[in-house]
């Protein structure tokens, strides 16, 4: 009774966020791109990611076919995936409206790209990736399953490693000494605790030590 209602949340909050995503793409258009860093291995890495994020947990929802991998957490677990599905469909929704116009869903960076650092990009670099992260967890914790449960996570990291690395060397490339502070300030998913001083900061504090 209570896994097909932690699988209902599963499938009210997939719809939610392919609402979000699917908002975001209608406002996308094809400007004219300065730098486009799409591979072929970053569109195979999509595909998969798309398979552990879609086809693995509806096949699971869908069929009996997976039943045989079910393991059973305990109710908390269920609440607690719940809670974090809504905190990630709440980031993936901040990082939209913050990102606004620089939203893309290729690597890119168009003529009149601007460094975004407010809102959610204030404390992390990689907001969106974050509610991915977040909606990977939350997925092991409603579709207690080892295939269907897991298949996000599974599937997203090699997107994740090489999208990231990517995606910042581009943005350095593009922003340089701009970005290297907002790197400097913050963290990739998880806010940092404290910053690294600038040089100057430093030496200043080693003289007056001195
Ligand atoms: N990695 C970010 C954005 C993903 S969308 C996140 O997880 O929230 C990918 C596009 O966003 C890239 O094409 C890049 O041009 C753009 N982008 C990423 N970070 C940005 C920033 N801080 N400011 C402006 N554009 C950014």
């Amino acid at each position: 009774m209570l896994d097909s209602i932690f699988e209902a949340i599963y499938s009210v909050g997939f719809i939610a966020g392919s609402v979000i995503r699917r908002l975001a793409t209608r406002q996308y258009r094809r400007h004219s791109a300065t730098v486009n860093r799409e591979t072929w291995l970053d569109k195979l890495l999509l595909m998969l990611a798309s398979v552990g994020m879609i086809l693995v947990p509806f096949f699971y929802l869908l069929t009996p076919r997976l039943d045989f991998a079910d393991y059973c957490l305990p109710t908390w677990a269920g609440l607690i995936g719940a809670a974090v599905f809504a905190v990630s469909l709440w980031l993936l929704w901040r990082s939209h409206a913050d990102l606004g116009d620089h939203w893309s869903p290729y690597l890119e960076i168009r003529e009149e790209h601007s460094l975004v650092t407010q809102g959610v990009f204030r404390h992390i670099r990689h907001p969106m990736y974050a509610a991915h992260w977040l909606w990977g967890i939350a997925q092991a914790l409603l579709l207690q399953n080892w295939g269907a449960g897991f298949s996000m996570i599974v599937c997203f990291l090699p997107l994740y490693l090489v999208r990231v690395a990517s995606e910042e060397e581009m943005m350095f490339e593009r922003f340089g000494e701009e970005y290297r502070s907002y790197m400097n300030r913050t963290g990739r998913v998880i806010p940092r605790l404290w910053s690294e001083c600038p040089p100057s900061a430093k030496s200043g504090n080693e003289r007056t030590r001195s």
